[in-house]
């Protein structure tokens, strides 16, 4: 008989961690809640027959982040045979909450009180006899790092699943809320599973719309929400709420022995006092994240990438295949394909790795330790005042090294909203691939100042900001951000695995994603170059002009007049090398080297500058940068939206949202840039003004809509 266990509790518990053990496998272990989103099957050892699953972790079974949904769903549709809800132990109190609420699953339960090793460390004592009493179900004491106990939890979740003993939760609720319970349970019979009734009906009569959509018959319980409403003068979530609270408290109080000594200040204590300091926080966060990019961006990461670039795929790999090609008479076009499509694309994505290998070593660090869960800590102060969550900073971190594992890093945001929010956002930070366009625009036209680098984060940075506050008033996003309820966990010292994994799992993500697309699009940007109408026959054309790129160029050119990308009848030029931006944001240098007839350039484009002040105006070479920085990332970059997104509607809207970003941006800097520089005014300029004002309207109109929804503040600290 094949049984299948669910490992349930709070972020950060340490479910993975008893997973890895129980199972032997090699799931990521972050010091970081939320770092399990999607669930995760294995084999117990030994055991061939069990399958465990580690579920995400949830606070609640209230459906008020993505993980409680998908966590919640699995529970009541799938039916595990037995759950073990793991319990940490230093924490109880929280953690408890949650627990009350899987007893009335109507599932076999297994409490494991993890982390029993800082418990028994500190001195305080839980009494396990009283606990397992008071709660209706078997508890274990365990430390899922050490080892302790997990057999034990394990084999007692197997033969709670074979005796299919339901557990059946002992505490009751008030006598009033008893009765209403009772009654919609009665009204239930015949439309979910006996065992199921309790939890169904503590749901409806907590008002949990995403219940009902679950359910095929929903039974009208208004008249027990109102009676209950009227009895207690409060709203019936919060009078089951409070009723919870009420019984873990009595839990508490005789199944808890705090030591005296216990109060002292931990180490981790003692660092959160410098770390998350009112004044020193923001200085040493910049100070860590200077160090960061520093070793991964300018000295061992860049000198690794530089040597790839330039070395490895410059005089090694090239030629090499070249000469290969050559010896066995390879047709002229198949060479160029190989050469100038496939080794150069895989060969400008593989050059970024080894950067982003050091970057992810730290940030893995950074993660594991527990100094991320501070940086959103203290991000949060300020990101709060915008609308967004600190929480989104570290996407937006780590956005500004590669857009892909940035916005994959949104998912550590439980709030629906938030993380939609910060995945449309994410990747107006520059990333490293828009650097040699920032660095091709302040060459050719503006002397190669810094200030053209440093304001294009800021436009980044602006954007970000910007489009928080005027999405916040929007019916879609509108609501305060949620609560700040992420725990601190204690700081420890991270294992080596556990780092390399992090690594590996993002880095391998990267090669395989951008991989794949880059190559294709490479391959595909290589055809659309190389072949046209040329002589009245379709073939490989020697004229770039006479290109199908170039004829998708003329045709879509009008589109950007008004940006002023049309000097000289060159437009399409720079539409189509906007264009192959979309594509990966590296081609937009190569593409314009291309186009004016370089077959190489160097990475900011240094051959091209005079050919590029011919074709723009330093105004209208602004805003293409900006537009390049504004507008949807490169394919992989979308595909990630797309994925975290989960929704085709909101990948649409996203990309939409920022494309027409970029467009009236680079729209308003060009025309009323150029009226400003002495330039003509004209219908542009009108347009340009009205947009401006329409920008202003949206981002300073009061908050209306947000007042109208009613706002979830309800946080379990
Ligand atoms: P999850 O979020 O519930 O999956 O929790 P993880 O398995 O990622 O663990 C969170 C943190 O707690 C990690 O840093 C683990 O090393 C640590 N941890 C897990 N179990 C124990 C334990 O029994 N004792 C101690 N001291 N630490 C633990
Ligand atoms: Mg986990």
């Amino acid at each position: 008989m094949s049984i299948k266990i669910a490992l349930a509790g709070n972020p950060n518990c340490g479910k993975t961690t008893l997973f890895n053990a129980l199972t032997g496998s090699n799931q990521f272990v972050g010091n970081w809640p939320g770092v399990t989103v999607e669930k995760k099957e294995g084999k117990l050892k030994g055991h061939k027959d069990v399958t465990i699953m580690d579920l995400p972790g949830i606070y609640s079974l209230s459906p008020y982040t993505l993980e409680e949904v998908v966590a919640r769903n699995y529970l009541i549709n799938e039916m595990p045979d037995a759950i073990i809800n793991i319990v940490d132990g230093t924490n109880l109190e929280r953690n408890l909450y949650l627990s009350t609420q899987i007893m009335e699953l109507g599932i076999p339960v297994v409490m494991a009180i993890n982390m029993m090793d800082l418990v028994q460390k500190s001195g305080n004592k839980i009494h396990i006899d009283k606990l397992s009493k008071k709660l209706g179900c078997e508890v274990v004491e365990i430390s899922a790092l050490k080892g302790t106990g997990i057999m034990k939890a394990a084999e007692k979740a197997i033969s709670a699943a074979q005796s299919k003993k339901k557990t059946v939760p002992v505490h009751e609720f008030a006598q009033d809320v008893e009765v209403a319970i009772k009654s919609v349970e009665d009204k239930l019979t015949g439309t979910v599973a006996d065992a199921q009734k309790r939890f169904f009906a503590i749901k409806l009569i907590e008002k949990d719309e995403k219940i009902v959509e679950q359910m095929k018959s929903v039974p009208d319980v208004s008249y027990e929400v109102k009676a209950l409403e009227d009895k207690f003068d409060d709203d019936t979530e919060s009078i089951i709420t409070n009723e919870r609270y009420v019984y873990i408290s009595s839990i508490i109080g005789q199944c808890y022995t705090k030591s005296s000594t216990g109060k002292k200040l931990t180490t981790s204590d003692k660092i959160d006092r410098i770390v998350t300091n009112r004044w020193l926080a923001l200085p040493i966060f910049a100070v860590v994240m200077w160090i960061v990019y520093y070793v991964s961006v300018s000295t061992v990461g860049g000198f690794v990438t530089d040597w790839t670039n330039d070395v490895l795929f410059g005089e090694i790999i090239p030629p090499a295949i070249e000469s290969a090609l050559e010896a066995v008479h390879c047709a002229a076009w198949l060479q160029g394909l190989i050469l100038d499509g496939i080794v150069a694309g895989v060969g400008a994505v593989l050059g970024f790795v080894p950067q982003m290998l050091v970057l992810f070593l730290f940030l893995a660090f950074l993660e594991s330790c527990g100094y991320m869960a501070r940086v959103a800590f203290i991000m949060d102060r300020i990101f709060r005042k915008f609308g967004l969550s600190g929480k989104s900073f570290i996407p937006m971190l780590i956005g500004s090294g590669c857009g892909v594992p940035g916005v994959m890093a949104s998912r550590t945001i439980e709030n629906d909203r938030d993380r939609k929010m910060t995945i449309m956002t994410t990747t107006f930070v520059p990333c490293g691939a828009k650097l040699p366009i920032i660095a091709m625009i302040a060459g050719a036209f503006f002397d190669n100042s810094g200030w053209v680098s440093t304001s294009a984060y800021f436009v980044g940075i602006a954007a970000i900001i910007c489009s928080g506050i005027i999405l916040k008033k929007t019916k879609m996003f509108a609501g305060e951000p949620a609560p700040f309820v992420m725990e601190l966990p204690a700081y420890h010292w991270p294992t080596v695995g556990n780092v390399l994994r992090s690594v590996w799992e993002r880095a391998w993500s990267f090669i395989k994603k951008a991989g794949t697309i880059i190559l294709l699009s490479t391959i595909v940007l290589w055809f659309l170059m190389g072949f046209g109408w040329e002589g009245g026959s379709f073939g490989m054309v020697e004229e770039l002009n006479n290109s199908i790129l170039a004829k998708i160029g003329s045709a879509i050119a009008w589109i950007f007049t008004p940006l002023g990308w049309t000097n000289a009848g060159e437009g399409w030029k720079m539409a189509v090398a906007a264009v192959s931006g979309l594509i990966a944001k590296e081609n937009v240098v190569a593409t314009f080297g291309m186009l004016f007839g370089f077959a190489e350039v160097a990475e900011d484009g240094a051959e091209i500058w005079g050919n590029l002040a011919a074709v723009m105006t330093p105004v209208a070479a602004y805003g293409f940068l900006v537009f390049n920085l504004l507008c949807a990332p490169c394919f992989a970059a979308m595909g990630a939206i797309k994925r975290e997104m989960n929704n085709a509607k909101w990948f649409w809207f996203a990309i939409g949202y920022q494309c027409g970003l970029a467009y009236v941006v680079a729209l308003c800097i060009y025309q009323i840039g150029t009226l400003l520089t002495g330039g003509g005014f004209g219908l542009g300029t009108v347009v340009a003004f009205v947009l401006v004002a329409a920008f202003l309207y949206l981002l300073f109109r009061p908050y209306k809509e947000s007042n109208s929804l009613k706002v979830n503040t309800k946080s379990i600290a």
